[in-house]
């Protein structure tokens, strides 16, 4: 009986393992690859291209990339093309970080997000709309009506006319 009354008593005074979760969450590791983000320059365009490299270099099928021409006049992304439609099943999604290695303007990145619960598998598809960043604050959301001929390339670290 002293020894379960013992065993008790030292279980009841030690810090617990465990967290509270959900109201308690640890912190994820620096290299955590958690669900995908869409990112955005600081000007609030669209760093994808539409260029479909992360949908080649995904080992499961799970991206759907489908293009459209940017013009200054509706200009979404620097360059010709943006992501009009850009999807990822994260059904089938492995996260393995193909896809942000694959992208030439590290567009998609793998975030901290790893609550991923769906009660059907339609929820599981995640849009452009879901992925992407808020448009910075003071900025236009895309699509933009931007100067003739500034956007012609899609390099990043473009300068920004409306500073
Ligand atoms: S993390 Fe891997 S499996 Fe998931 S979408 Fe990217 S390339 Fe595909
Ligand atoms: S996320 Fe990157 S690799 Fe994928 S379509 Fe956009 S620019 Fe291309």
């Amino acid at each position: 009986m002293f020894k379960g009354l013992f065993t008790t008593l030292r279980e009841w005074v030690r810090k617990p393992v465990t967290v509270s979760y959900p109201e308690q969450k640890r912190p994820v590791k620096a290299r955590f690859k958690g669900r995908h983000v869409l990112r955005r320059y600081d000007n609030g365009l669209e760093k994808c291209i539409g260029c479909s490299l992360c949908a080649a270099a995904c080992p499961a099928d799970a991206i759907f990339v489908e293009a459209a021409e940017n013009t200054d006049d509706e200009r979404y992304s620097p360059g010709e093309r943006y992501a009009r439609v850009y999807e990822i099943n994260m059904l089938r999604c492995i996260f393995c970080g193909f896809c942000e290695d694959a992208c030439p303007t590290e567009a998609i990145q793998l975030g901290d997000v790893y609550e991923l619960s769906f009660t059907d598998r339609s929820a599981a598809i995640y849009t452009k709309e879901m992925l992407i960043d808020p448009v910075p604050e003071g900025r236009q959301p895309t699509p933009q009506v931007t100067p003739p001929g500034v956007y012609t390339r899609s390099v990043p670290e473009m300068k920004d006319p409306q500073d």
